[in-house]
């Protein structure tokens, strides 16, 4: 099979080696996009495999990305696999989230059962196995918060070293305390995100750093796998919805691109359709899709929500996610801060539990629910991004009644749950407890 970088702009197509160091099109600037050329095993060769593996002790069979390595073949030599067994994330079914949405089922595929605790380790195992492929020693990526904790671990795994890039004050705590005890060195920069992307594209090539945000186009096919994963889990039964987050947007380029292959290799019937969630203070996609066709992303300047994996303006990825959300007949809303805090909630009861981010899906589905859009017997699929203790502050605040909103307000805790102050004495507490 034959891998090579292509350019996403259909204007320009232009082909480059799959070993150039590039981010971008040399030729137009557009985004850069793995392509494949040659004959692809045949569908049931593959499921079998992929079943057989599971049963094998390999590093490389244990990683719920590499066992899927014949749908993205850009590596030939798997000695530089850089693996920590990402991927192996449940499908947890929920009843009392599904009943909060108005479904009569729903499922949630969650990817912060990861090793770092979030999907950016599905892409990251590929970025960093590509970096050690092109011999670089230093990576680097700007991130709020969870591609920073994510290639912290696995460059260190790998011996490279890692500089992050971070917002500052616009972190959790719990991602900013995963990169330094993964021994990132870490620059916290007074600017927002989008400025420091802009900032780092120079310095990466200045210092000669591989750079790992969100527009590498192999950590987009290693989280392809979260999708791969998803459909053998379900007997290659292909559910209605996808339901996912959106910042970047390189997960839904990502989800995308794997339904259409696998479509496209037999591996699935038919192609879900994607709804892509956005929080209403950095909603640019949701307004780009009610555009005319041929419309550009406007960015948001000042993005603000408490969801900080996508509190993201002007999300790189957007051309890609736009074909794919329309190739899936697919959607885009966007929820409050209110709703976001409730639904996590929610998800915390069903004894799941989820950073912010994530609870945009199923705060977004109850929407889709309302609207129509969504029927409540369809099979949907909810993909919670992040591991529930990146944010243990925001959880705090919201059940003690202390989490503000950006705007300056409170958000009511709607499902609070106080903890009580309690005497050491056991009459007092079982009169608590009556
Ligand atoms: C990165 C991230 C997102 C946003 O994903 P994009 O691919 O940037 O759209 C959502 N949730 C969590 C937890 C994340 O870490
Ligand atoms: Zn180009």
């Amino acid at each position: 099979m034959l891998a090579e970088l292509v350019c996403f702009e259909t204007s320009c197509r232009a082909r480059y080696p799959v070993d150039r160091v590039l981010y971008s099109c040399p030729e137009c600037g557009g985004l850069l996009e793995v392509d494949y050329t040659g004959t692809w095993p045949e569908a049931k060769v593959l499921q079998r495999r992929w079943r057989e593996r599971r049963l094998q002790n390999h590093p490389l069979e244990q990683s719920g990305v590499w066992r899927y390595r014949e749908l993205y073949p850009f590596v030939e030599d798997t000695s530089h696999v850089v693996t920590l067994r990402e991927g192996n994330t449940p499908v947890l079914e929920a009843p009392l989230a599904a009943s909060y949405a108005g479904l009569r089922r729903l499922g949630f595929k969650h990817q912060g059962f990861n090793p770092t605790g979030s999907f950016k380790d599905n892409g990251m195992t590929c970025g960093v196995t590509q970096a050690v492929r092109l011999g670089m020693r230093r990576v680097a990526c700007v991130s709020t918060g969870n591609t920073s904790a994510s290639m912290a671990a696995y460059a260190s795994a790998a011996g490279l070293q890692s500089i992050i890039f971070i917002p500052y004050g616009n972190i959790s705590y719990g991602k900013l305390a995963q990169a330094l005890e993964y021994g990132a060195r870490t620059l916290q920069v007074e600017a927002n995100f989008d400025q420091i992307l802009a900032l780092v594209r120079v310095l990466a090539e200045r210092l000669g750093i591989y750079l790992l945000n969100s527009i590498n186009p192999f950590r987009i096919e290693g989280q392809k796998s979260i999708m791969v994963e998803l459909m053998d889990q379900r007997d290659w039964q292909a559910p209605d919805w996808i339901v996912l987050p959106g910042g970047n947007l390189g997960n839904t380029s990502a989800f995308g691109k794997a339904l259409r292959e696998m479509k496209q290799l037999g591996l699935i019937e038919r192609i879900p359709r994607l709804a892509v969630i956005q929080a209403s203070g950095a909603a640019p996609f949701y307004d780009l899709v009610r555009e005319p066709e041929g419309a550009r992303l406007k960015a948001v300047e000042h993005p603000e929500t408490l969801a900080t994996a996508i509190k993201i303006g002007d999300p790189v990825s957007w051309p890609k996610a736009l074909l794919e959300v329309k190739a899936s007949g697919g959607v885009v809303e966007k929820v409050t801060e209110q709703e976001i805090a409730d639904a996590k909630a929610q998800i915390g009861r069903c004894g799941i539990g989820c950073e912010p981010a994530s609870a945009a899906t199923l705060a977004g589905i109850r929407k889709l629910v309302e609207a129509g859009t969504i029927r409540s017997d369809e099979d949907v699929v909810a993909v919670l991004t992040g591991n529930v203790l990146k944010d243990p502050d925001y959880i705090y605040r919201y059940h003690t009644g202390q989490l503000k909103a950006p705007d300056g307000t409170f958000i009511r805790p709607t499902y609070g749950n106080q903890p009580v102050v309690a005497p050491n004495d056991a009459d007092q507490i079982a009169r608590l407890l009556e």
